[in-house]
């Protein structure tokens, strides 16, 4: 009977014990909180109150994950919305234009989402749950060169479960790199880039007459650093979220949310708020620097580990990745485990991983170094000429639809970065008559 352990019970977990289910009799998802019956929040997902958008490439590898998700999130008050017509969308520049293109991805609340992959998985055979399982180090071989299980503590009482293969899917806080260094593996190389960028979130409910339309008013340099998102979810409810960067961070005071709403360089968010009725507190969340962890530089790993998600790779969360970069690494877990040779396979995945993490990655980065506080290994001259290109293509996506359409495929990672170089688009990039770039 084969086994395989996830670490972490989040989205990236959830995702990866699926991806594993193809290729394990038994996969076991080890949560160190309790999970509640249906939608709700609990510790270990703090950010789980805020807006989470499912950029277009997740949504279409949870759907190949879970058949018939749309279908039943839908049925559940998710929302199909479509990039380009549903959604007011305030970019450094303008005003996108408006116009049906059916670039759509599920809008719902993340706890509604994490919900309803869990409970998909436990109707799956071989899966199994243990909750208040606090994982503490990992087993290995006498020689270290594999790892067979992991120490753990449930409900405090300390163990250890023998696996055969173990993802690691704890998070930012994963403790992936001390475990490896205690069976004497070096430490990955880590990078972090911060523009300071904090978050308060509210939820309303919304008049459910009318159309629905989601609105993103974006911060810009020399102007504010203020930015919002007004995200219609499930229920006929609203998150909004606020957000200020370079530590001109939103409160959880009533009045300064408010004020805060009113101060963007739109005040459609605050207008459309007024009246509505907030159904939850004030919620702030400041943990938002990008930080990689660089598995992959690793001249050796132990056979029988992978780290995925935020574990490897956490984003500044203003760009929508974390869960479509978590789906992504979902996906290659699954192909990758379909090799008939597994030795080395870990080292192979990270490393294919951060292949796939690269545009996420100099996309995040490159937007944050536009603001001076912004701290960290800033992205190489190569992407900065790279960032003037795209800046010139967001610009022309204010005036052509179809320009407007490739943006929106590569920033939702449905494409790759090189879309945006195909002649036409390239033709009106070029030709646009120039304007400031923030
Ligand atoms: C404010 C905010 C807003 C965001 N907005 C978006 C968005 O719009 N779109 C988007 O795609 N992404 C967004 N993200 C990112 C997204 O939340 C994550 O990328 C995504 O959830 C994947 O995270 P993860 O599963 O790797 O880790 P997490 O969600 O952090 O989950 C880690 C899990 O592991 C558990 N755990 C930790 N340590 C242990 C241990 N030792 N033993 C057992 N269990 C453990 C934790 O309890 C938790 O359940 C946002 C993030 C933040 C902070």
């Amino acid at each position: 009977m084969s086994h395989a352990v996830v670490i972490g019970g989040s989205i990236a977990g959830l995702l990866a014990a699926r991806a594993m289910l193809n290729h394990f009799d038994q996969v076991t998802l080890l949560e160190r909180d309790c999970f509640h019956d249906g939608p709700s929040p609990r510790p270990g997902i703090p950010q789980a109150q805020h807006v989470h958008a499912l950029l277009m490439r997740g949504h279409q590898i949870l759907e190949s994950f879970f058949p018939g998700l749309t279908e039943d999130l839908s049925e559940q008050g998710a929302l199909l919305l479509d990039w380009t017509a549903d959604w007011r969308f305030l970019t450094l520049w303008d005003w996108m234009p408006r116009h049906v293109s059916n670039l759509k991805s599920l809008i719902c609340s993340r706890l509604l989402l994490e919900w309803y992959l869990r409970d998909r998985l436990l109707q799956m055979p071989g899966f199994n749950v243990q909750e208040a399982a606090t994982v503490t180090g990992l087993t290995a071989t006498d020689d270290a060169t594999r790892i067979t299980g992991v120490v753990l503590a449930i409900n405090g009482e300390p163990g250890t479960l023998p696996a055969d293969w173990i993802v690691d899917a704890s998070g930012r806080n994963s403790k992936l790199s001390d475990w490896l260094v205690k069976l004497g593996f070096q430490r990955p190389p880590e990078i972090t880039v911060n523009s300071f960028i904090g978050y308060a979130s509210r939820w309303y409910q919304r008049p459910s007459e009318g159309a629905i339309e989601g609105v993103i008013v974006a911060a810009k340099p020399g102007v504010t650093r203020r930015g919002g998102v007004l995200y219609p979810v499930e229920g006929d409810r609203c998150v909004i979220t606020l957000s200020g960067i370079e530590k001109d961070y939103p409160s959880s005071d009533e009045e300064e949310f408010l004020s805060f709403a009113q101060s963007l360089r739109d005040p459609s968010i605050a207008n459309a708020i007024r009246g509505w009725e907030p159904i939850s507190p004030i919620q702030c969340y400041r943990r938002t620097e990008n930080h990689w962890r660089h598995f992959e530089k690793l001249s050796t790993l132990p056979e029988g580990i992978v780290a995925v998600g935020d574990a490897v790779c956490a984003f500044n969360p203003i760009y929508g990745q974390g869960m479509t970069a978590a789906a992504l690494g979902a996906s290659l877990l699954d192909s990758s485990m379909q090799h008939p040779q597994r030795q080395g396979l870990g080292l192979r995945f990270q490393k294919q991983l951060a292949q796939e993490l690269m545009s996420p990655w100099l996309m995040a980065t490159s937007e944050d170094f536009r603001w001076e506080m912004t701290t960290g290994d800033r992205p190489g001259w190569l992407s900065q000429q790279l960032q003037r290109y795209f800046d010139r293509v967001a610009q022309a996506a204010n005036h052509d639809p179809s320009v407007h359409r490739a943006f929106i495929e590569v920033a939702h990672l449905a494409k790759p970065p090189t879309h945006l170089l195909r002649p036409r688009t390239a033709w009106k990039a070029i030709t646009l008559p120039s304007t400031a770039t923030p």
